[in-house]
């Protein structure tokens, strides 16, 4: 094509290629003739239509985890509830029951709760650390169980090896959202998964400044409906966004290492100290699920710890204002290290009792650990319980 001052005449030729993927924000690609573009529809020619239907910016990401899981065709979709939303609506119908673990992250129960029932399809959780509960939990209609391995934000561990051989044996998908857990703690595909989805926003793009979500099915039949299902509801990721995420991702290993090996320090450290109740950490020798820390995750207890204070929302408040240079901030996987407070976030909608049962006080913090020199980390959370004691004088 010609380059005019409206049209681009094609880039410069070059006989060597970027080392780095170039930006492509066009939201439509021009063909040559209506029959090169029917041959295109048809499935027949390569290449891309409208962005909604596909981008290259995506499709290069979705290669890049589909590496890291273990998976062949995984579709990039806007966030994580995108990709959330592309199983629990993609692949059911009215008449079918879904079943999910009772921590799943706080809008995955949402739709469960609200969503999926208003459409006819009804929905039940489970203790998916308990076998005997999720297989009460099955009925003939079930048609998938959504389940995380490692629970937020008291990081319980799912029994994914016995709900993989109890899905298998009932005909019932089962679907992981590795979010929490990243392919670096387990790749459910390698453990009978059939379908596996992420918030990218999180650990894989690492320095939120990016929403999206990935999505990927074993079979390539499920695989079609969701990605059909996503391009007609429009989750369409941005360019942009999926650029970003690339960037992030190309560090995602070694973040994660860096930040693992600093949670369980900062868990260490934290165990035993003055007005600490207690620690939760996968791999720590008190933790309830300890044995599927070294069966499921491979002796991988990841970036995420949990600790609850001495003491209620007072010494809660006291703590959040005093740990400097920590964010105050409900989400993870960041390079810098972020706190939350289940009880004033994403569990203040339970009720005070309701929030006991899982363990969660007004006491409980949720520490999503990032690379921060661990000493000067230690020194923040340090600071963090000195007000607190101060306090309590
Ligand atoms: C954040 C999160 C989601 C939702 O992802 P968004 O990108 O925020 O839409 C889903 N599951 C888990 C486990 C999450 O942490």
């Amino acid at each position: 094509m010609k380059s005019t001052l409206m049209r681009p005449g094609g880039l410069p030729a070059s006989s060597s290629t970027p080392v780095v993927t170039p930006l492509m924000p066009s939201v439509v690609y021009a063909s040559d003739t209506p029959d090169a573009l029917d041959a295109q529809y048809a499935g027949q020619a390569p290449g891309y239509t409208y962005a909604r239907e596909g981008h290259p910016n995506a499709d290069v990401l979705a290669r890049r985890i589909d590496a890291l899981e273990g998976a062949e065709d995984g579709w990039i979709v806007g966030s994580g509830m995108a990709a959330v939303a592309a199983v629990l609506l993609g692949l059911t119908k009215a008449g079918d029951h879904v079943v999910g673990g009772d921590q799943l992250y706080g809008r995955s129960l949402r739709l469960m709760a609200e969503d999926l029932p208003r459409l006819g399809i009804s929905t039940s959780l489970a203790d998916v650390t308990d076998l005997a509960s999720v297989e009460a939990a099955l009925r003939p209609e079930t048609r998938l169980v959504l389940i995380e391995v490692v629970s937020n934000p008291t990081l319980r561990i799912a029994d994914l090896d016995g709900i993989a051989a109890l899905c298998k044996a009932r005909g019932v998908l089962l679907v992981v959202d590795n979010t929490f857990t990243t392919p670096r703690g387990v790749r459910p595909f390698d453990r009978g998964a059939d379908v596996v989805l992420h918030s990218v926003t999180k650990l894989l793009a690492g320095h939120s400044d990016v929403t999206l979500g990935w999505v990927a099915a074993k079979d390539p039949a499920l695989m079609e409906k969701m990605r059909i299902f996503a391009v007609t509801t429009g989750l369409t990721p941005s360019p942009f966004d999926c650029w970003l995420a690339e960037r992030g991702l190309a560090s995602f290993e070694l973040r994660h290492e860096r930040a693992q090996d600093t949670a369980r320090r900062l868990a260490d450290l934290l165990a035993g100290q003055a007005g600490i109740k207690r620690v939760i950490y996968p791999t720590r020798d008190d933790h309830p699920d300890r044995a599927r820390a070294q069966s499921v995750l491979r002796g991988r207890g990841g970036n995420m710890m949990s600790f609850e204070l001495d003491g209620g929302r007072a010494e809660a408040n006291a703590f959040a204002a005093a740990c400097a240079g920590v964010a105050f901030a409900p989400t993870l996987g960041d390079v810098g290290t972020t706190l939350s407070h289940p009880a004033s976030s994403s569990h203040r909608a339970l009720s005070a009792q309701a929030r006991e049962a899982v363990g969660i006080s007004e006491g409980f913090f949720r520490v999503s650990v990032g690379l921060e020199d661990p000493e000067a980390l230690m020194a923040s959370f340090d600071a963090g319980l000195a007000a607190v004691r101060a306090g309590a004088q």
